[in-house]
């Protein structure tokens, strides 16, 4: 008999109790916006931006409305004028390059490596064309980060980090976010907490912060905020920065606070989940495991493998075989995106050269999430299924 997996690969946990309790309590309260606030209370949006800042060692940390109002407000903050060129990777997903081009500046895509991650040779010889790198941990794959700032310094490129996969990741210990000027955080429901949809963007320094707080809507009530500057921080930037409304509102900061409590033993358990189907899938003929370099704390969240140099056909052969047992593959290669975009050609507001090494590594690209909701025995069939149906193709690949 051949097996077919049950699972719902989009249902992701519950919220914990207590964010519900807390929930409740601020719709009760009915007083959800985050500087509607009595007294001198700091409310739940302060209270997860202190709790965040402590959780990645930043000096401050600002909650906002989505991942890529973080990123698009780092763009800001860093002074990014429209019509400049900033570096991407040819390999995110459409809000990256999407935050460059809401402030009317140009991506440019810098290849992927078989790593999955950013191309350093590509980036050292792009480099001189802009003063700002929009790195892309997509996936969750770190970049040797060491050499990866290396580059930032000789070029003197200033490295925001998106982090929409590395959220209690970290490179030889220091954790995403933090090797650039500015780290961003998505807490849309696919990514490491959820609350459905919210941001979250750190720095140590205090004029990038204090443009953020003022982007981000604060009025002029932003001593309220979580984390914040001096008053005299506020008065250099305050009348020249424009409010870009995108706050975070108490809802969603409750439901979040109680996730940070158990980020790390969630991100356990991903890998724990990571760990089992990539066991499973070693060793398969034809498929190419993404290896994880010993620096890198990752977060298993989800898992990709490489189909490389197959056919269009049997690629997309092993996707439809695969979904007929149940289990959902992403092929971030396919010519027509579907549900969503993640390789360069497909953002044609942001013309790029052909890049022909990246192209060979996006047409290979397999994806699959690992929602906390599959059990370890899941992971073990699921990889069995794949294991089966990429074989069977394979054989038919190769003759
Ligand atoms: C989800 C995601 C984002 C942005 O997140 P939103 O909160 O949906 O705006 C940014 N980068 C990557 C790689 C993502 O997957």
């Amino acid at each position: 008999m051949t097996e077919i997996f049950k699972g719902n690969f989009t249902q992701q946990e519950p919220i914990p109790d207590e964010g519900i309790e807390a929930a409740l309590d601020v719709l009760r309260g009915g007083r959800l916006h985050r500087y509607n606030l009595v007294g001198d209370e700091v409310g739940e949006v302060g209270l997860l931006e202190q709790e965040f800042a402590v959780y990645t060692g930043a000096k401050y940390a600002l909650a906002v409305a989505s991942g890529g109002y973080a990123m698009a407000t780092a763009l800001r903050a860093v002074g990014v004028k429209p019509g400049e060129k900033v570096l991407t990777n040819a390999f995110t997903l459409a809000p990256v390059p999407g935050a460059i081009a809401s402030v009317g500046a140009v991506p440019v895509f810098v290849g992927v490596t078989e790593s999955l991650t950013i191309d350093l040779e590509d980036l050292a010889i792009k480099a001189g064309q802009a003063d700002v790198l929009m790195l892309s941990h997509m996936r969750g794959h770190l970049a040797d980060m060491d050499a990866l700032l290396e580059i930032c310094h000789t070029h003197d490129l200033t490295l925001i980090e998106d982090c929409a996969h590395t959220m209690g990741a970290a490179w030889k210990g220091r954790p995403s976010g933090r090797d650039g000027v500015i780290g961003c955080y998505s807490t849309q429901t696919y990514k490491h907490m959820n609350s459905g949809e919210g941001g979250l963007f750190v720095t140590d320094d205090d004029e990038i912060m204090a443009r953020a707080v003022i982007l981000s809507g604060s009025y002029m009530l932003y001593v309220r905020n979580g984390t914040v500057p001096a008053p005299e921080v506020f008065e250099r930037v305050k009348y020249e920065t424009p409010n870009v409304s995108g706050r975070m509102d108490h809802l969603r900061a409750a439901i979040l606070r109680p996730q940070l409590k158990q980020l790390d033993q969630q991100c356990a358990n991903w890998n724990d989940r990571y760990r089992v189907v990539e066991d499973g899938l070693r060793g398969t003929p034809g498929l190419t495991i993404v290896e994880r370099p010993e620096e890198e704390t990752y977060v298993g969240s989800s898992i990709q493998f490489l189909l490389l140099d197959w056919s269009p056909k049997g690629v997309q052969d092993v996707v439809s075989r695969c979904l007929i047992r149940g289990v959902e593959l992403k092929w971030f290669g396919g010519a027509e995106p579907s549900g969503f975009t993640s390789r360069y050609d497909s953002w044609r507001y942001a013309p790029s050269d052909q890049m022909p090494a990246s192209d060979r590594i996006l047409s290979g690209i397999l994806d699959m999430r690992l929602p906390l909701t599959f059990s370890l025995d899941d992971c073990a069939q699921i990889a069995r299924i794949i294991r089966a149906e990429v074989g069977a193709v394979y054989q038919a690949e190769e003759t």
